[in-house]
């Protein structure tokens, strides 16, 4: 006899709907087919024992379980309670009064039968609702993160026998509540701008960065307040859209076996380590997942002590800073994630961490010092578009409390104003929704300079004060400093506040270095 269930399995951050085919005929044998992974395969084992354990048969004869379409891989382990359920259908064990009609059904099955967390319900409960499905049968862990979507009936399941109780009518499964609380306040929205005193200059920065969402290098010696201050900058961020909301939930969606219990409403700050490994950081596995850069999607990705980060770490960063997602491929198959971030980045100024300090001497060697500069000057530090220089505040104005702190919610609206301009301005590009995405070709349509300020940068370019590598990103910069002025032409002072901050570029590849030599 044969019995088909729709399953659901996921690619990127997007879901399929699968039938899961059940046949009992003549022979021997069980055989799972239509490219299941080692998961999948396993799922037989597990829904054996479980089926056993409730006191029920397998049959004797040959179970064929065929997943449709073939030509998706199926991962995971999602597909446990639908091939259980659809056993039990096949055999006669189970009946399905029209129940299971429109529905589809994921969870993993526990050895007593009992119905564990899958990672993705959120993608997949979007597929049902967009491929017109009546609903969907979710393990009850996964009930809150899945009723995130609304338009269709969302229903919970703890063991396998209440799903089978509720075939029989003897029993009902937990609905989705609707009533479910705002979502809890995130720790990051309680750090404010206004706890900062001092740090004018990289306040300033930072204000730059979200405006024209430019990547940003915060260097300094130890304990000046890089982090500190990075941590501030999601508080400053344009508030997220709609769309932005939907497709970083997604991928925290499929992060982790830890439900979500709430949208994803805050844009994300993501810390890994420097001894996060490579799949950590971009995701991967052999049933792939999103990595660090993509759960950053829309959000922050802060690299502490960037120059801690292995080299193979900081290389496959470059792909996703320049096409906002990232291809992981395996042997069987390749995935695409979304992975378009702002880039933070805190380093020490060299390997000692104190090199141009005011009062403390540098004790680096000039081999060590040039090894450092080579590093700073890689194909990352090319695509970072502000490099601002944290300095430790003096006490006097960390004690002085008469003048006025900004507050982070200040500094927003300066912020989303920018952004109203640019997102009018690239109204038709594709993609492109702020000066840091300007595609090259298009600078000198958009940055248009005044004379003063044409005559001030190509005479510093002229001079070699400014590197012909970095003019690109210093359009841009001043570009965003100009929309934060309200002006249409970039000025003089604009271009200017743009070249100073590229200071690290200034210390390592102006006369600094030599004279920090002879001083060692
Ligand atoms: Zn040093």
């Amino acid at each position: 006899m044969l019995a088909k269930v729709f399953g659901s399995a996921l690619h990127g951050v997007e879901a399929f709907r699968i039938t899961v085919e059940v046949n009992i005929g003549n022979g021997l044998g069980y055989y799972i087919t239509g490219q299941p992974d080692e998961i999948v395969k396993e799922s037989l084992g597990r829904a054996e024992v479980a089926i056993k354990g409730l006191d029920y048969q397998m049959p004797c004869t040959k179970l064929s379980v065929n997943l449709s379409p073939a030509h998706i891989r199926k991962t995971g382990a999602a597909f446990d309670l639908p091939i259980a359920l659809g056993i039990l259908l096949a055999s006669g064990q189970a009946k399905d009064p029209g129940l299971l009609k429109g529905f589809i059904v994921v969870g993993e099955l526990g050895l007593d039968g009992s119905v564990l967390p899958v990672r993705g319900t959120l993608c997949m409960t979007c597929q049902a609702l967009a491929d017109g499905m009546k609903g969907i049968i979710v393990p009850r862990a996964n009930l809150p993160e899945a009723s995130l979507v609304g338009g269709l009936s969302v229903l919970g399941v703890t063991h396998l026998r209440e799903l089978l109780n509720f075939l029989g009518g003897k029993g009902t499964l937990k609905a989705a509540d609707k009533s479910t609380g705002p979502p809890p306040p995130d720790p990051a929205e309680q750090l404010e701008f206004r706890d900062v005193r001092g740090q004018e200059p990289v306040k300033r920065a930072l204000e730059i960065a979200a405006a024209g969402g430019h990547h940003i290098l915060l260097y300094g010696s130890p304990g000046v307040g890089k982090t500190m201050l990075a941590r501030r900058l999601p508080t400053i961020l344009p508030p997220m859209s709609p769309t932005e909301i939907q497709e970083t939930t997604r991928i925290h969606s499929l992060s982790t076996t830890d439900p979500l219990t709430a949208l994803v409403t805050q844009r994300p700050f993501r810390n890994p380590h420097h001894t996060a490994s490579d799949i950590a950081l971009t995701g991967g596995g052999s049933s792939p997942q999103p990595g660090e850069i993509s759960l950053a999607h829309n959000g922050v990705l802060f690299l502490d002590e960037l120059y801690e980060f292995s080299r193979s770490a900081i290389e496959i960063l470059r792909q996703p800073l320049e096409e906002g997602r990232v291809r992981i491929a395996r042997a069987k198959m390749s995935v695409e994630y979304p992975a378009s971030f702002m880039l933070v980045a805190a380093m020490n100024p060299c390997f000692c961490g104190y090199f141009g300090h005011p009062a403390r001497v540098c004790t680096c060697s000039r081999r060590a010092l040039e090894y450092y500069r080579r590093k700073t000057s890689g194909p990352l530090m090319d695509r970072i578009d502000l490099q601002v220089e944290v300095e430790s505040v003096p006490l006097g104005a960390l004690m002085d409390s008469r003048k006025p702190v900004e507050s982070s919610a200040v500094i927003r609206a300066r912020v989303v104003k920018a952004r109203a301009v640019q997102s009018e301005r690239f109204r038709g590009l594709n993609g492109v929704y702020c000066n840091a995405r300007m595609p090259e070709q298009s600078l000198d349509d958009y940055c248009l300079l005044d004379a003063h300020a044409r005559r001030y940068l190509f005479g510093r370019l002229d001079s070699a004060l400014v590197s012909a590598r970095s003019y690109a990103r210093i359009l841009k910069v001043s570009r965003t400093i100009a929309d934060l002025a309200g002006r249409e032409v970039v000025e003089m002072e604009h271009v200017a506040e743009a070249v100073h901050f590229r200071g690290l570029e200034r210390l390592v590849e102006g006369r600094n270095i030599a004279k920090a030599v002879t001083k060692v």
